[in-house]
């Protein structure tokens, strides 16, 4: 759906991002060879894989590496000028202390308001707007996980096609639900990521649930009553003799005498789900309906020079319409709190913020490990040296506007604007906290390359280099390569991909992941002890 331009010459190609940077990044496919000479006359001593930093100037032994103008190591030996300066030649920085940081100090300029644009999008009974009109079976348990697929792919074959206006069904598997110490502390998190996610507005209101019946988490612990806000319609469709508010088939009721009996009564039970979702129309709604979850995933050095930075763009284009955004990933901020605690619109901002870090902090403490677990061989074969390096880059993400909220992991989404979620980085446990959050697009940058993709919503996919666009042509949906070989800015990529985000929204446009129904499983953040 996207058109790659081809390679310029291979003219050497360097990008440094900040004035004061003493190394700087080698753009060139394949790298540059020892020997080649810089537009700056600096001869390089070794050879420079792409994504691999330079050392502009001799670096003695101990002095700061910088690069975003900040220090992301430290020399463990001299560095002369002209050569790559790899992971094994930097000493990494301690984690910054989180007192005495800046507090809401920096008051960004009020952007001009974004008017005028629109989706076509799903307005549900509690206001929130869909992407996708999906019918979404909630699971208290994974026991239940087996029956319930079997029925979906039933319900597909035999069903789906009598309701030509719903797009999907999807059943919310996951590995929760008994087995795990429920009352423990951090167990909230897992439960309520499970109860918001039911509650995405790409489902419509429309919850059904399959329980098992002796499992710890019952149905009303998972939706309590009072948390579906529900059409009066809906509030009629539901079975009487249910105290629970909504339909709800449970496996061990003795109803139930053998295992097509299970089936039929979830097919039954869809089958009204699926008339109400089919009712469903798309209507114009303003573009600050759009709620959109930013992650990176498989990173190298470029999606801090290229994708980020459009990712960073486009979120200022969205939180300038109205829109809510999230970018998440806390161990990939962590390095730049002080950025953060500054941007907060108040210091109550900032104090949850740092919370949310300390928070982190301890819990990967407890597995006697820090922020630096999170890099994986791949950013490292792709020129991040280390965590601070590629927090740097995934930072830009979040743009530059005040940031007004904070979301504990699994919280639902409390205002428009620009919100931290706090999620682990990894990329399914990110994308499916999101889910829980209410977001109804998703935008996510890879520089080394994922298939990535979630059934229960579209994701945009953007590539930080051109030579992964070119050869993963119908998996990515946006090249920001074209921001490092110079034919394209970061306002074209940042504008191409707010309006990419309307044409998906819309339902006009799939996204690759769409295309070829490529569904990474939910996976639940759950901090407290299974039993
Ligand atoms: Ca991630």
């Amino acid at each position: 759906m996207q058109e790659h331009p081809l390679p310029q010459a291979n003219k050497p190609l360097t990008i440094s991002m900040h004035p004061s940077d003493n190394v700087a990044i080698v753009a060139n496919d394949g790298g540059l060879p020892a020997g080649t000479v810089l537009s700056t006359g600096l001869v390089l001593k070794d050879k420079v894989p792409q994504g691999h930093k330079v050392a502009l100037v001799d670096l003695a032994a101990d002095a700061p590496v910088l690069r975003y103008g900040i220090p992301i190591g430290y020399a463990l030996k001299d560095i002369p000028a002209g050569s790559w300066v790899h992971e094994r030649l930097l000493h990494m920085p301690d984690a910054r202390e989180l007192d005495n940081l800046p507090i809401s100090t920096i008051k960004p300029a009020a952007q001009p308001p974004l008017e005028g644009y629109t989706f076509e999008g799903y307005r549900n009974a509690d206001g929130s707007v869909g992407t996708r009109n999906i019918l979404a079976i909630t699971q208290t348990v994974q026991c239940v996980a087996g029956v319930t697929d079997f029925a979906v792919q039933r319900i597909k074959a035999e069903l789906l096609t009598k309701f030509p206006n719903v797009d999907d069904v999807v059943a919310l598997d996951h590995t929760y639900g008994c087995g795990v110490a429920i009352d423990a502390p951090g167990a909230e998190i897992p439960i309520r990521t499970l109860r918001n996610i039911s509650l995405n507005p790409n489902f419509g209101g429309e919850v059904m649930m399959v329980s098992l019946g002796c499992e710890k988490l019952q149905p009303e612990r998972l939706l309590p009553p009072g948390s579906i806000p529900i059409s009066d319609e809906r509030q009629a469709g539901v079975t009487a003799g249910t105290d629970l508010g909504f339909d709800n088939v449970c496996l061990q009721d003795e109803a139930h005498v053998g295992f097509m009996s299970m089936v039929e009564s979830i097919m039954r039970q869809a089958e009204t789900h699926l008339q109400r979702l089919n009712k469903r129309r798309r209507e114009t709604v303003p573009a600050s309906e759009l709620v959109v979850g930013v992650q990176c995933g498989g990173s190298d050095a470029f999606s801090g020079v290229t994708a980020n930075p459009a990712v960073g763009y486009c979120t200022d284009l969205l939180v300038r319409a109205g829109a809510s955004v999230m970018f998440s990933e806390t161990t990939e901020v962590r390095d730049g709190i002080d950025q953060l605690t500054s941007r907060a619109s108040t210091p109550e901002v900032a104090e949850a913020m740092i919370r949310e870090m300390a928070w982190y902090d301890a819990y990967l403490q407890r597995g006697k490990v820090d922020r630096s677990a999170n890099t994986t061989p791949g950013n490292k074969k792709g020129g991040l040296s280390n965590i601070v390096e590629k927090a740097m880059g995934s930072i830009v993400k979040s743009g530059s506007a005040p940031i007004t909220c904070v979301l504990s992991p699994g919280e639902k989404l409390k205002q428009k604007g620009l919100t931290y979620a706090a999620t682990p980085a990894s990329d399914f446990i990110c994308g499916t906290l999101q889910l829980a959050a209410g977001m109804n697009l998703h935008v996510f940058t890879t520089g080394r390359g994922t298939p990535y993709g979630l059934a229960e919503c579209p994701v945009i996919k953007v590539a930080t280099r051109s030579d992964l666009a070119r050869r993963w042509h119908d998996l990515m949906d946006i090249n920001a390569g074209s921001i490092a070989d110079g034919s394209k800015t970061i306002e074209d990529v940042g504008w191409e991909m707010f309006k990419l985000m309307l044409e998906v929204a819309s339902g006009r446009k799939k996204t690759w992941a769409e295309h070829w129904k490529l569904h990474n499983a939910l996976v639940l953040f759950n901090p407290a002890p299974v039993t």
